[in-house]
């Protein structure tokens, strides 16, 4: 017998899991929406030119590549616990732009984490250990890792209304009055833009009220920013939530991530960001931080490091990224367009698909509930999470008409 008899198997990840499943099935037709992973018009995965340009410094020909490195003195040392400084840098003036007051009174922490996931589990591994008890509010829903982070890092976390199936849209009121509701010093978990799973953003005057109330309560803002650029195609409108709640003067935490808006998904490369009513405390809070990293991990890999401070630290570089990006989310909104029309075009009931245009990011979340979602995949092979989202930038204007008579067959 194994030691082991008493684990029994896991199930399969809601999100990660589907790709599992597409890659199963043998149908020419199959359509992959699950993961929010960027495709090209053709759905291929993509390499940024950006990336493909500074990586090629570490890759295209060995002499070459040794010898840049060398000239960088980019070698294969351990970073600092913390990260790579360039790195720390730029991905702070990123966030909050380079003149930012908290930036120039160095009142931000900097770590670097290992992406999105990564930097969110810091934040929660020194909420469990300095605000013991202290409550994690959620939207409902929301991305679904962030209920395994908080569960795993013991911090406990409740739900505030966030999404109205009547009007698929936001229910702000519900959203106000739970984060009224919260007991004082509560960490409020907001999406910086481009809500996951439901592509519903506040308008700014609604994020100024989320603010008021955030402010009244003494709670403190924990923002999510996975989408920074690949939303509306601008770093700086996409940042435009966290500022507005920075300008104010509060004391904030900020997760960031590259695996979209640079597409490193595999390179495990963003950071956290605490914003502290001082310098002083932003010194001990970064302390602390690494503390916790140094058990957990040691220290983060370097080459994602390199390529975010390469891209940004040279000045025409910066430019092709912006213009990458601006792509990336021009596809997904053509293609959001192009879904609206044709199943505006097939359904003769009536109903009302304007909500499609009213979402923004990678994702649209279409109302679908988890036996519709199971007809989508097991009668047209689209795979889906059983929420009901999909993800645009796995879909091509060619496959609109498909997916729509999908849609049309799973409603009716
Ligand atoms: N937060 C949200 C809301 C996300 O959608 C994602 C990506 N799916 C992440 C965080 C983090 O992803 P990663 O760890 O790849 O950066």
């Amino acid at each position: 017998a194994s030691c082991f008899e008493g684990i029994a198997m896991a199930p399969p990840d809601p999100i990660l899991g589907v790709s599992e499943a597409f890659r199963a099935d043998t149908d020419a037709k199959k359509l992959n929406l699950g993961v929010g992973a960027y495709r090209t018009e053709e759905l291929q995965p993509y390499v940024l030119d950006v990336v493909n340009k500074v990586s090629k410094l570490y890759l295209s020909n060995w002499y070459i590549a040794e010898r840049l490195m060398l000239e960088r003195s980019e070698n294969k040392e351990y970073l600092p616990i913390e990260g790579l400084a360039a790195f720390n840098k730029v991905t702070a003036e990123l966030l909050f732009g380079a003149d930012n007051p908290v930036i120039n009174q160095q009142r931000v922490a900097t770590v670097q984490g290992l992406s999105g996931t990564g930097s969110l589990r810091l934040a929660a591994a020194l909420i469990e250990r300095y605000f013991p008890g202290a409550q994690v509010m959620i939207s409902s829903p929301t991305w679904g890792n962030h209920k395994n982070i908080f569960n795993d890092a013991r911090v406990p976390w409740s739900e505030y209304r966030y999404y109205d199936p009547k009007t698929v849209g936001l229910d702000f009121e519900g959203m106000i009055s739970d984060i009224k509701a919260a007991p004082d010093g509560s960490f409020i978990v907001l999406h910086g833009c481009a809500h996951n799973p439901t592509g519903i953003d506040p308008t700014p005057e609604q994020w100024e009220k989320i603010a008021d109330v955030i402010q009244e309560k003494n709670h403190i803002p924990f923002f999510d920013v996975a989408y920074q650029g690949f939303a509306s195609g601008s770093l700086d409108e996409d940042a435009s939530s966290v500022r507005l709640f920075a300008a104010r003067g509060m004391e904030l935490l900020v997760a960031q991530s590259y695996s979209k808006n640079l597409g490193l998904y595999a390179e495990r490369i963003g950071a956290i960001n605490v914003v502290c009513s001082s310098a002083d405390a932003a010194a001990r809070v970064k302390s602390q931080l690494k503390r916790i990293a140094r058990p957990m991990y040691s220290n983060p890999p370097v080459h994602g490091a390199r390529i975010v401070a390469n891209v940004v630290g040279d000045p025409a570089l910066f430019n092709e990224w912006k213009a990458e990006m601006e792509m990336m989310a021009g596809r997904i909104k053509n293609v959001r367009q192009k879904l609206f029309d044709s199943l505006s075009a097939k359904d003769k009931s009536g109903k009302d698909w304007s909500f499609i245009l009213k979402q923004i990011g990678m994702f649209s979340f279409t109302g679908l509930n988890k036996t519709q979602s199971d007809n989508m995949t097991n009668k047209w092979h689209v795979y889906m999470t059983k929420d009901g989202r999909i993800s645009l930038a796995g879909l091509s204007l060619a496959k609109c008409e498909y997916l729509a008579d999908a849609i049309m067959d799973s409603y009716h």
